[in-house]
């Protein structure tokens, strides 16, 4: 559920981080403009820091659009009082815990109830895929010949 809440409040950002985006290419043209008007290395320096402050920005909207959240389904656990019957079956709306749902199919004796309601799926993080720097991955290239 965490990951819903934080999945949703950067999403939430993600136009706050396109406007600040343009706003610092903006200010970098600027700048820019200025250096070639003056001449001056100040205005240089200032296109670095402004330039660094992009690449952050770019950086964190490439962040929000990679978060996938993994497809997750409401599941009612039902179980049987008498014997080890359990079965794991889609959410029904008005599914609540201890819900009598009739007698056992299994030793029909018992009578089923749901003993919970979770959610299921979702377990697999993403997973980025950590590679060698491409100097690493040329040297264990040429091990190899
Ligand atoms: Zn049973």
């Amino acid at each position: 559920m965490s990951e819903d809440i934080v999945y949703s409040i950067k999403k939430r950002w993600l136009p706050v981080y396109i406007i600040l985006l343009v706003a610092t290419i903006v200010l970098m043209l600027g700048l820019g403009y200025l250096y070639l008007k003056s001449g001056s290395t100040d205005y240089l320096s200032s296109i670095l820091l402004v330039a660094l402050f992009a690449a952050y920005i770019a950086w964190s909207i490439s962040k929000v659009i990679r978060i996938k959240i993994a497809p997750r389904k409401l599941v009612s656990l039902v179980k049987c009082t008498h014997c080890d019957y359990s079965e794991e079956r889609n959410y029904e709306k008005g599914d609540y815990v201890f819900k009598n749902l009739g007698q056992c199919p299994k030793c029909s004796k018992g009578r089923l109830y749901i003993s919970g309601i979770y959610l299921k799926g979702g377990e697999e993080k993403i997973k980025e895929k950590i590679q060698p720097l491409p100097l690493l991955r040329i040297f264990s290239s040429i091990k190899h010949l």
